[in-house]
């Protein structure tokens, strides 16, 4: 059966992107596997929107959560927590298990934290040097505004880190020019590739910190990777990185403004299809990464991720953490095209109707199609 993975992550990689891993594996200290992991971290600023240098660890997105968290804090200290869904939770579970002392700006699932929030905060805890936030906080479908937030931190001694593991390349994101400080991401998203890689950069405010900061760490340790650059301290994922070269060049071929817009168009679509459906939202402040769907009384939202699977091949993702029974979530990520979603969300009107909530069949595809017209 075909396969559409309209989850938030793994996202499809096109067969350009596979076909650049399938090569031989070279030694990575040789002239030749540095030359293409020079020109792949060098190329991979164009994503961030940034002239900073751009690290690439082994590990899943968590792992450069991390290595913000203990180059940039010390246990004992303080640090200001966006938390509005489970990776904002992740952001705290990472600082608490270090013993660095949480403020946690505590909002409500589904809710986008604002600028005064922030500004809030850092007024009431002048200590807290930095900040961390989520600006696709993909379990709730939620983008923030973190330029507005960004224009309030960059001038002051604040660091501003924000989790881009969903949103890179979704969301637009202009680094440098917006003064965010410190960024992190996954291949598995907005970068088209399976699951493996993480990244980080960082400004050179927050490479300050860095120096001397003294929390315990090793494998994460980016001043390893600075005295590197760009060979890595451990083995690098060398055929990955074959990959990346690959997935940067058709995002460059695209365009990234062209990205971002085909996200915006694809969040569009899907919230008005299902809202023709007479679904409801779920966040506040719906993002292009996924939409997140309230499950319609009498459903279950785990019925419905296994029917559209099972029957239609349709892979969308239920609800994570306390809101896992609440909602479905249908992404619009990465590797995606119109057809993509029209086909997900006729699947999801199959689905909906087998399981006995009122469909007009077409009402949910209508809307998409008129909303790719209108956009177009
Ligand atoms: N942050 C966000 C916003 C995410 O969407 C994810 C993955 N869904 C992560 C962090 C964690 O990434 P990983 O599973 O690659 O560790």
């Amino acid at each position: 059966k075909k396969h559409y993975i309209m989850a938030p992550g793994p996202t499809p990689v096109p067969v350009d992107v596979l076909l650049a891993g399938a090569k031989e594996t070279i030694h990575h200290r040789t002239p030749q596997f540095l030359e293409i992991m020079e020109k792949t971290l060098d190329e991979a600023r164009y994503l961030f929107q940034t002239s900073n240098r751009v690290y690439a660890f082994v590990s899943s997105g968590t792992g450069a959560m991390e290595a913000a968290v203990t180059n940039l804090v010390n246990p004992g200290e303080k640090a200001i927590v966006v938390v509005a869904g489970k990776f904002g939770e992740r952001w705290k579970e990472i600082c608490e298990a270090y013993g660095i002392n949480v403020v946690e700006i505590a909002l409500e699932w589904g809710e986008a934290v604002t600028p005064e929030q922030i500004e809030k905060a850092m007024k009431e805890h002048p200590d807290a040097k930095v900040i961390f936030t989520t600006h696709s906080e993909t379990s709730t479908g939620t983008v923030i505004d973190l330029q507005a937030i960004a224009q309030i931190t960059r001038n002051t001694d604040r660091v501003l880190v924000t989790d881009e593991v969903s949103g890179l390349l979704a969301e637009p994101l202009k680094m440098d020019e917006w003064g965010v400080d410190v960024v992190v991401a996954g291949s598995q998203k907005g970068i088209m590739m399976p699951p493996g890689l993480a990244f980080i950069t960082l400004s050179k405010k927050a490479w300050e910190i860095v120096k001397n900061n003294k929390c315990p760490r090793y494998y994460f340790d980016l001043r390893y990777y600075e005295e590197n650059y760009p060979d890595n301290p451990w083995t690098p994922a060398v055929n990955m990185i074959y990959m990346l070269n690959q997935s940067i060049k058709m995002i460059k071929e695209e365009g990234i403004e062209n990205v971002w817009e085909r996200h915006r168009i694809l969040g569009e679509a899907t919230r008005n299809a299902v809202k023709a459906l007479g679904l409801e939202l779920f966040s506040k402040r719906p993002g292009n990464v996924c939409t997140a769907v309230k499950v319609p009384a009498g459903l279950e939202s785990k019925k419905i991720t296994k029917l559209m699977r099972d029957k239609y091949g349709v892979t969308i993702a239920g609800g994570q953490g306390k809101i896992s029974n609440t909602i479905f979530r249908i992404a619009h990520l990465g590797y995606v095209s119109l057809f993509d979603t029209i086909s997900a969300i006729s699947a999801l009107e199959f689905t909906l109707h087998e399981l006995g909530y009122p469909v007009k069949f077409g009402e949910g595809v209508r809307a998409a199609m008129e909303t790719f017209h209108k956009e177009g």
